[in-house]
């Protein structure tokens, strides 16, 4: 079985993508991870994440493995790390380069202890549209942009970072436009996506309501 989740940047997508892949015991495939492994490996090499050509050559060199290793850099879940990410996903090449390593995870799926997996739940704002067209069910899970502000906030102060509420909202509106605007993928539902606005609900509400879809199935 094949899940999406799509939607912007801190709209509940990583804390419900995984929570479904433990409930039914898939893999989980964070496809956000692909783009901050290509800023990271470019900002720690001291290349320029503006240079598309460049930004291209290491999306074409980046393997699961080399992604799982940078993941571990604390640079890599920071804000400088969503920015560039932003940034390099952005690149028509850089998205190109990097869709077959995501589609050849459904193939073979595998949970982090490399054990296989009968299917995936992929999170990520292009999953139902391009990276999983024939997915079983997608989502797409959206929520206000203050809300979702709120939410990264709390989690970068969880993670003991130094940094406003306001300067994160300004960092999810750039984000946005950023996203919505650019011709590379702009972030738009699948036609036969479900929509979830999660403004208003908790965590726990928007998993029930996504496990009652499914179940139904
Ligand atoms: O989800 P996460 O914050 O890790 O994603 C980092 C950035 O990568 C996002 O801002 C988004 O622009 C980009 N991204 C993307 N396509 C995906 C996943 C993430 O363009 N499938």
């Amino acid at each position: 079985m094949i899940i999406t989740i799509d939607g912007p940047a801190s709209a509940g997508k990583g804390t419900l993508a995984a929570a479904l892949a433990g409930h039914y015991n898939l893999a989980y495939f964070d496809t956000g991870m692909v783009y901050r492994a290509v800023g990271l490996d470019m900002m720690l090499n001291r290349l320029d994440i503006y240079q598309e050509n460049l930004a291209e050559e290491v999306a074409r060199k980046l393997t699961f493995e080399k992604m799982m290793s940078l993941s571990r850099n604390p640079e890599f879940r920071g804000p400088q790390g969503g920015k560039n990410a932003s940034v390099v996903s952005a690149y028509p090449s850089v998205r190109a380069a990097l869709l077959k390593m995501q589609q050849d995870f459904a193939l073979e799926p595998k949970f982090s202890d490399g054990r296989p997996a009968a299917g995936v739940v992929y999170d990520g704002r292009d999953t139902g549209t391009v990276v999983c067209p024939d997915a079983d069910i997608k989502f797409f899970i959206t929520a206000s942009p203050e809300v979702r502000a709120e939410r990264r906030y709390k989690e970068f102060l969880a993670k003991g970072l130094n940094i406003s509420y306001d300067e994160v909202l300004q960092d999810i509106l750039a984000r946005d436009e950023r996203d919505s605007t650019r011709s590379a993928a702009p972030l738009k539902p699948a036609p036969d996506a479900l929509i979830l606005d999660t403004s208003l609900l908790s965590a726990a509400e928007v998993f029930a309501k996504a496990c009652e879809i499914i179940d139904s199935h």
